[in-house]
């Protein structure tokens, strides 16, 4: 028989992430709960190690079994590629078997070209959303295939607004985001020669030949190292059908935690935009609202919304990291994984779920990974000192821990500081994922936009790295390397404080200590002791001792 290279989402379950990675096991596991997952398949990492061992390229049998796919969906959905009547988009999604948060590529309103946003916004009466899905699958296709830089079209948006007096992309018109996709299309041709592509096969195929590539990107590359995931594993590729967050005033996308990810405290904690889609969330287009403002913006759904969280932890045993879309109304849950948490948080959660019933001590003990206990020795600000300190500003503690450094403001500076022995503070705009390097290399990272699920603080937190973000009072001069806050220019190189646990900002140098253990951690570790499958005492004594060597070289 033939190898089965493509699943329904019906088809799988969440024990088989190996085959279908993480996502698409997650997005298989809640399609099954009767959860609302919009209509997909998974093509198996499997087939991006065969599309490797093919020199690159996708061979016939994955390829029919994908277009067989597409007419399984086809035909649940009632919608039809390239249709003039009801046209099908999809996104088309990385997904390997450990999450690797923004590390490789996604792609949008998958299946548009000039005779479909026709289609759509005449059929929809709504032109302003048809032609912003249109622009935004350019942007990310020209981005994530082609690699035309993100830059070009960021330009021209930001041109496009200063010309019509507007701040906020929002606030464009259906004509000015037709004018834009015109003007991406232009770019494309000049960057690549030829025309953008038309067909919407082969804009998929195009599109998954993309994502098994960002298996292989260099940004890919380090986070697997650092994170000890084996390159042989390969990506598993989601095509999954659009849920429109950006339809208006009724539609939206967020984030949230079943858990505090920073705490580990029972509420949820999250983040949504409205008329928005996905990426606009994390990437600290707008700031977005606290999930809680859900309850008053959309009663019904933000009801729907608890009680899928409860299902969730329920099923899953563990604190969950959600992505949904509402589109006009409608609910639709687009990802679900354990959620990445501080070490403090980790150790609370484990010991709550206990206490709740939901998991056993032996269970718990094994939740929590000996190598992020290592964060919950994170230094903190001398006290006597911070007491004297007056802040500068207070924003968001994305991750936390304590950091003084001088200050920097690009992935190379912290890295090339970092590597002769200076301590370094990294101040951005907002972070991406090229900025990896550097965040590792800095005490601390300090963002002006974003919030608690912005890129910056999703991997400061898994780095166990201090992190204060969307520091909006800063007015940030990138190109020539200062900023300006509460009065006082601030230049490269001049100290900066900050406390990832309260988000506050001091000018100049605030001596770090080593932080004591508490709570819960002796909890665990009595388990830990009563099971004795974890050496976890013996690594983390290890550590505290490492760390009882004076690290302050401040003073
Ligand atoms: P990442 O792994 O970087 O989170 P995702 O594949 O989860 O990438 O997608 C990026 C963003 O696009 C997320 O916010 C996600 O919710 C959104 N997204 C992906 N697929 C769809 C879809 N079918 N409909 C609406 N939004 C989507
Ligand atoms: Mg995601």
């Amino acid at each position: 028989m033939a190898n089965k290279w493509v699943y329904l989402f019906s088809e799988g379950n969440a024990n088989m992430r190996n085959l279908l990675g993480g996502k698409g096991a997650n997005l298989a596991e809640m399609t099954n709960l009767g959860l609302p997952v919009p209509q997909g398949f998974t093509i198996t990492t499997e087939a991006c190690t065969q599309y490797y061992e093919d020199g690159k390229k996708i061979n016939d049998e994955i390829m029919d079994q994908i277009m067989v796919h597409i007419g399984k969906m086809e035909e649940i959905t009632g919608k039809k590629f390239g249709d003039k009547e009801n046209p099908l988009l999809v996104s088309v999604r990385s997904g390997a078997r450990a999450s690797m948060p923004g590390m490789m590529d996604t792609i949008l309103n998958l299946g548009l070209n000039e005779e479909v946003v026709e289609v759509l916004a005449a059929k929809s009466g709504n032109p302003r959303w048809a032609w912003d899905c249109y622009r935004r699958f350019i942007q990310m296709f020209s981005d994530v295939v082609m690699e035309v830089g993100k830059k070009y079209f960021e330009e021209l948006i930001d041109k496009m607004k200063t010309a019509k007096g507007v701040t906020q992309d929002v606030d464009l018109t259906a004509d000015d985001l037709k004018e834009l996709a015109n003007q991406f299309k232009a770019e494309y041709k000049e960057k690549i020669g030829n025309d953008f592509p038309t067909d919407p096969k082969e804009q998929l195929m195009e599109a998954i030949k993309a994502v098994f590539r960002s298996w292989d990107n260099p940004r890919a590359n380090v986070y697997r190292r650092d994170n000890d995931i084996p390159y042989s594993w390969g990506t598993a590729v989601n095509v999954q059908m659009m849920a429109f967050g950006n339809m208006g005033e009724t539609s939206g996308t967020g984030v949230a935690f079943t858990r505090d990810p920073a705490t580990g405290e029972k509420h949820l904690m999250g983040e949504f935009l409205m008329n928005a889609q996905g990426e606009d969330v994390v990437a600290g287009v707008r700031t977005p609202q606290k999930i809680d403002q859900l309850k008053e913006v959309m009663p019904e759904v933000y009801e729907q919304f608890v009680g899928i969280c409860h299902t969730l932890e329920d099923h899953y045993r563990d604190m969950q990291d959600m992505e949904f879309t509402i589109e006009d109304k409608k609910l639709y849950m687009l990802q679900t994984r354990n959620g990445k948490r501080t070490a403090k948080a980790a150790l609370k959660i484990a010991c709550d779920l206990v206490d709740e019933g939901m998991i056993d001590e032996k269970k718990a003990v094994s939740m929590i990974d000996p190598r992020n206990l290592d964060t919950l020795l994170h230094p903190q600000f001398d006290q006597a000192a911070l007491k004297k300190a007056e802040p500068a500003a207070k924003a968001l503690a994305a991750s936390p821990g304590a950091a003084c450094g001088k200050i920097v403001f690009t992935a190379e500076d912290a890295k090339a500081w970092a590597a002769r022995g200076e301590k370094v503070v990294l101040v951005r705009l907002e972070t991406s994922p090229e900025d990896i390097e550097g965040m590792k290399a800095a005490q601390g990272i300090l963002t002006v936009r974003g919030g608690m699920t912005s890129h910056a603080a999703v991997v400061a937190r898994g780095m166990g790295t201090c992190c204060v973000s969307g520091c909006s009072e800063i007015t940030m001069d990138e190109e020539n390397k200062k900023f300006t806050l509460a009065g006082k220019e601030f230049h490269e190189g001049d100290w900066l404080s900050i406390d990832g646990s309260t988000g506050k900002i001091y000018d100049g140098i605030i001596p770090t200590v080593d932080a004591t253990i508490a709570g819960e951690f002796g909890r665990i570790m009595g388990w830990a002791d009563k099971y004795r499958r974890l050496k976890v005492r013996a690594y983390v004594l290890r550590r505290r001792q490492d760390r009882g060597i004076p690290r302050d070289d401040l003073r």
